[in-house]
């Protein structure tokens, strides 16, 4: 007879894994305990060497499911006093390491029960068990038991307790674990708050389907639903959210009707269906009956299915795909208690499909795709965050990293551990900002995180750069287009030089000047800017995001080097009004708020609008994601110039515009205008890399930024510097967008201390 003490770190709790540990112990006729500790599972286990090692062996081979099993190590013990193998009650003191699972959808035998009608829980919202349901947006703190969640209030009844302690029962500890008799229950109000009679996911799923808007309590916060099909319903619903153009995400039942909307091929099947449930961008499906309209003239759809089995029952009961978009006024964080929701969306909301489960956490719903067979984040919230990043080698300096200001996320970097919050929208307004305060909070408290050093962005007028010094600690300031290179290492789990391209719309340089076409040649710890893309006035400066003639004068202003001259021929193009033409004009002649950009984003703006596409965007982005959706496949291409003979080099695109105004006013049409300007500007990062490598001996090549969400240039890109032999990076753990940013801050800020 031998005994050993165990440790297992990683998610280990919340998931299963203590009867798993007692099953197979009983199994192999293992004595001795196991119980969770603020560091993760321990175990004593007592047996002969042969059942020992097949207790090993399952311990790593046979987790539940949702268990992520990093770390086991093994001590040899005293032998334990008992006779059999118990479950001790979990030890709440120390510093905290244990990693929890995010929330988990419903699983397969849940919403088997959740529709049988001889269940208990037929038809029963709440239905979980050790395998899925809500973790992080019910937990106020470690370790994950019930009386630490908002699950304490509710008393199970004799059924549920039980199952609960059945080492048997698939329901043995499962925390949030209750039952029609014991547990939360749901309920739908109109707005005044009136009770609405019936069962509530079946009158919610009628109204729907009559056209209203329903709010939905889900896991992280309130969804806004509606019947997609419906032009009146989607219509409104756009009008009383204020959320015009921008794409809505759609629920389906399941599979079959995801494939009625959307191709989906099995990489992305995966994702769809697995227990993260993110929303994942899909290209249409031939006569779809989903409305144009829902997916805000871009070619792909956001597509995701139920996750809760209150979602189940909707859409069930509903049998349409149905908008479901995030709870919340433009500019505001989604919705979680039931008041609130009441408050801020009663002129949104027809109804309101209640329930009395708090949520203690907000998260948004995450969204995905897949690029070359890989998964290709594009916001890390419910489901994946905050599971922590690991990087290599660890961390010597535990750093809290605050962010960019848009798709703003936070990180907080401990050894080898990376904490990505979850995302927490534009840090714009004071609600986004109490969001990430709460969030942030959070993440602190349950994984006892004691930062020593705060990294934020350079620009001066970010909210996130002017919280810094609250945190009374040392700080590092980080140039925006370095943190997205090294985002870009760090998710690769690369160290040491790069050659890297940070492509997005706006970032602070270090001279001053918005930067946002970047080429740079780095490690963790310091960068030299090797080449830019040419830079051009920005009249009004950040007017022309949104009114997109105005960077088109900006750089018409450059081609033709005459003002006037510039303003006949975009007047020419597009309707401007005396007053803004003067005033255009004049900031540029003057050099009064017109600062100068090497921005990417910007030039696939001015190219969206001289090819005819729209004059003005209704979000950032918007136009290029349109001119995406409309370039047809190309080999032309318009001509730019490496000058090579300033330092940083510089990409001159005035060949490239003057080509294209050549064409345009030769009446070619948006689709080929916009596939030779893709065509283009992957030629323009392609020539460029080969060049600084040929400079430097380097041939990683890390692609990150806002402008690498478009497939197509990335696409060619990614081919094209293989052709050319170089080593393309691309993002698989974090968004390419500023929602990475903070991870890259971390790291820079740990690396440089
Ligand atoms: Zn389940
Ligand atoms: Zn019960």
């Amino acid at each position: 007879m031998r005994s050993l003490r165990v440790e297992v770190k990683g998610v280990v709790q919340g998931v299963g894994f203590r009867p798993f540990v007692y099953r197979i112990a009983k199994e192999y006729g293992i004595t001795g305990t196991v119980a969770n500790t603020p560091q993760g599972v321990d175990i004593v286990a007592s047996g002969d060497g042969d059942s020992l090692f097949l207790f090993l062996k399952a311990l790593k081979d046979e987790a539940p499911p949702a268990a992520i099993v990093e770390k086991v190590s093994v001590f040899s013990a005293q032998p334990p006093a008992a006779h059999s193998f118990e479950i001790l009650p979990s030890d709440r003191g120390g510093q905290k390491h244990v990693l929890i699972s995010p929330d988990l959808a419903t699983c397969e035998d849940c919403t088997r029960e959740l529709f049988d009608g001889s269940d208990r829980r037929y038809r029963y919202p709440f239905i979980n068990c050790t395998n899925c349901g809500p973790r992080f947006t019910i937990i106020s703190d470690t370790p994950y038991d019930r009386p630490l969640t908002s699950m304490s209030k509710f008393e199970m009844c004799e059924a549920c307790a039980s199952e609960y302690h059945d080492p048997g029962d698939r329901r043995f500890h499962a925390q949030p674990n209750a039952c029609p008799v014991c547990g939360p229950r749901a309920w739908l109000v109109d707005r005044d708050g009136k009770e609405v009679a019936g069962e509530a996911a079946e009158r919610a799923a009628q109204l729907i389907k009559d056209g209203r808007i329903v709010a939905i309590k889900g896991l992280g916060g309130f969804h806004l639903a509606c019947d997609a099909t419906s032009d009146e319903a989607v219509g409104a619903l756009r009008e009383r959210k204020q959320r015009y153009g921008k794409p809505l995400a759609v629920m389906v039942e399941g599979m079959p009707e995801a494939r009625k909307l959307c191709k989906v091929s099995r990489d992305e099947e995966r994702l769809l269906r697995s227990p993260r449930r993110p929303i994942v961008l899909l290209l249409e499906q031939e006569g779809s009956p989903l409305l144009r309209e829902v997916a805000g003239g871009l070619n792909r759809q956001g597509l995701f299915l139920p996750y809760t089995p209150l979602h189940h029952l909707v859409l069930r009961d509903a049998g349409l795909p149905l908008v479901m978009t995030s709870g919340n006024v433009s500019s505001e964080p989604i919705a979680i208690d039931n008041e609130e929701a009441m408050r801020r969306l009663k002129d949104i909301a027809d109804y309101f499909l209640l329930h009395d489960r708090d949520i203690l956490v907000r998260y948004d719903d995450s969204v995905t795709r897949v690029f070359k067979g890989a998964e290709y984040p594009v916001r890390r919230a419910r489901g994946y965050a905050p599971y922590p990043i690991r990087i290599t080698p660890p961390a010597e300096i535990e750093v809290l990293a605050l962010g960019a200001e848009l798709k703003n996320t936070f990180c907080v970097l401990r050894g080898e551990q990376a904490f990505l919050g979850q995302h927490v929208g534009d840090m714009e307004s004071a609600g986004e900002i109490e969001h990430f305060e709460e969030a942030l909070q959070s993440v602190l408290r349950l994984f006892s995180l004691k930062p020593e050093l705060v990294a934020h962005d350079m620009h001066p007028d970010y909210l996130t750069t002017q919280m810094a010094p609250e945190f009374g600690l040392p700080m590092v300031g980080v140039q925006h287009h370095h943190a997205h290179v090294v985002s870009c290492m760090a998710d690769n789990a690369v160290t040491g030089d790069v050659i890297g391209v940070a492509w997005d719309g706006t970032g602070y340089g270090t001279d001053g000047t918005v930067w946002g076409g970047e080429f740079l040649v780095c490690d963790e710890t310091g960068f030299t800017r090797a080449a830019h893309l040419f830079k051009y006035p920005m009249p009004g400066a950040d007017a022309c995001i949104f009114r997109l003639y105005r960077m088109v004068m900006g750089v018409m202003s450059a081609l033709f080097e005459d003002e006037e001259t510039a303003l006949e021929r975009l007047r020419a193009r597009f309707q401007i009004e005396d007053a803004e033409a003067e005033s255009l004009v004049f900031q540029l002649k003057n050099k009064v708020n017109a600062p100068m950009t090497s921005s990417a984003g910007r030039m696939f703006d001015v190219a969206a609008a001289l090819s005819g596409l729209r004059s003005e965007a209704v979000y950032d982005g918007q136009a290029a994601c349109e001119l995406e959706a409309v370039a047809t496949s190309t080999r032309e291409y318009y001509n730019f110039i490496l000058d090579r003979s300033v330092e940083p080099w510089v990409v001159d695109t005035r060949p490239l515009f003057r080509e294209m105004l050549v064409d345009v006013e030769a009446g070619r049409g948006p689709s080929e205008v916009a596939g030779k300007f893709h065509a283009s500007m992957a030629l323009v990062i392609i020539e460029t890399c080969e060049a600084i490598a040929k400079a430097t001996g380097l041939d990683r090549v890390a692609l990150s930024g806002g402008v690498f969400q478009n497939e197509m240039l990335a696409t060619w890109v990614v081919d094209g510097l293989k052709v050319a032999g170089l080593s393309p990076l691309v993002h698989g753990r974090v968004p390419c967008n500023d929602g990475g940013v903070s991870l890259g801050q971390a790291v820079i800020a740990a690396r440089s201390s």
